[in-house]
């Protein structure tokens, strides 16, 4: 399989996000930044950072390509109303984490490591019985980025606007 030489390099934010991060919470800014990036650019690209730039999407293609049983994704992945489940869950997650941190600045930064760390075991776990990139099925981010990106392009393309 051949990598973007931006993934060669973007690979490397996940073990210092999952790994670094269990050392040194605030590292779980990283994420909150990436977010900030990433939903921005998808106003204008869809999911390019998808494909080019996120670290767990470089992580997959990488390494779990070599390990993938390469089999189907349960067709419920492509519901939307899976999809959206799935983001509602995370999120819902992520903000009870957040209420019950007081306010704390690293344990806010914890919780977006202990995202990234689930998410990303899950990502393996799928990335073995599925496809390599199973979790970019239902994964919140790629989901929300899509969805920015078709609303985004609709916008454009309207009589009205
Ligand atoms: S779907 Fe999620 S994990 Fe996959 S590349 Fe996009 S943001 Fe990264």
């Amino acid at each position: 399989m051949k990598y973007k030489k931006t993934q060669l390099i973007m690979v490397w934010l996940l073990p210092i996000i999952v790994i670094g991060g269990l050392f040194n919470a605030m590292l779980g800014y990283l994420v909150v930044a990436m977010m900030a990036f990433f939903l921005t650019l998808s106003f204008f690209k869809g999911r390019y950072w998808c494909w080019n730039l996120c670290p767990r999407g470089a992580f997959l293609d990488i390494v779990m390509s070599k390990y993938s049983l390469n089999k189907p994704v349960p067709k419920v992945f492509a519901k939307q109303w899976f999809r959206w489940m799935i983001f509602v869950l995370l999120i819902s997650f992520v903000i009870l984490r957040i209420f019950g941190t007081g306010g704390n600045v690293i344990a806010i930064g914890a919780v977006f490591v202990t995202m990234c760390l689930l998410t990303t075991v899950i990502a393996v776990v799928l990335g073995i019985v599925t496809r390599h990139r199973g979790w970019c099925a239902i994964c919140p981010m790629g989901t929300l980025q899509e969805q920015i990106g078709r609303s985004s392009a609709n916008r454009k393309t309207s009589p009205t606007s």
